[in-house]
């Protein structure tokens, strides 16, 4: 059986990563999305097992130690890490895996998998945007979104390396470029 393929979905945050993947879950509901572990707190409308796994600072390291993490990154003041057993299982049955992770999470993947891995990065067509789009999602306090802000910078130069980069100005045309990228990775 053919493996599956690894999309990865790298972005700085509030630039419509989460707005495309949704596009990209509807179009494709084959593939399916690597659910993190996180010591992050729930925003309100997430659940336990259904956006992340939300565990403690103890629980993560516990995790960490035992090996359970394909890689994992501090994101913003936060641990995020990806289950190993979850993608390994899922790829050797012929699934697809899509991934949402941060710029290091990117690096890791490719250095573990090279080419079988392809990374789409979202950009915001400015900074001045990309904080518009931030304050208006209303979900992070002055200090987690100036956080964000300030890491967003670094995070962009992360486009040099990316397999395909797109810059999330009209949401419509970026919504059917998503879908075109995608189609593209699995049919290589
Ligand atoms: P991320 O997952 O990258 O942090 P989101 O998908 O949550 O970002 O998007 C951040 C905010 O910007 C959300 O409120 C979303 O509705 C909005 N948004 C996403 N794409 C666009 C776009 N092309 N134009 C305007 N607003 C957008
Ligand atoms: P958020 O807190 O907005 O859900 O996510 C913050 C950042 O962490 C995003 O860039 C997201 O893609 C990234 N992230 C989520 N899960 C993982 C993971 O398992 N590993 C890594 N490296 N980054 C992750």
């Amino acid at each position: 059986m053919p493996k599956g393929k690894i999309i990865v979905v790298s972005a700085p945050s509030g630039s419509g990563k989460s707005t495309l993947i949704k596009e990209i879950k509807q179009k494709f509901p084959d593939i399916l999305e690597s659910i993190s572990t996180t010591t992050r707190l729930p925003r309100e409308h997430e659940e336990n097992g259904k956006h992340y796994f939300f565990v403690t600072k103890e629980e993560f390291l516990k995790q960490k130690r035992e090996d359970d993490f394909i890689e994992w990154a501090e994101v913003h003041d936060n641990f995020y890490g990806t289950s190993k057993t979850f993608v390994e299982t899922n790829l050797s049955q012929g699934n697809s895996v899509l991934f949402d992770i941060d710029v290091q999470g990117a690096n890791n993947l490719k250095a573990l998998y090279g080419d079988e891995a392809r990374v789409i990065f979202i950009l915001p067509p400015s900074l001045e945007e990309l904080e518009r789009r931030l304050r208006n999602r209303g979900t992070e306090t002055e200090t987690a979104l100036n956080t964000r802000l300030r890491n967003a910078r670094k995070e962009m130069e992360y486009k040099e390396k990316a397999d395909f980069v797109l810059v999330n100005d009209d949401l419509e045309q970026s919504k059917e470029k998503m879908v075109s990228l995608v189609r593209g990775i699995l049919e290589e």
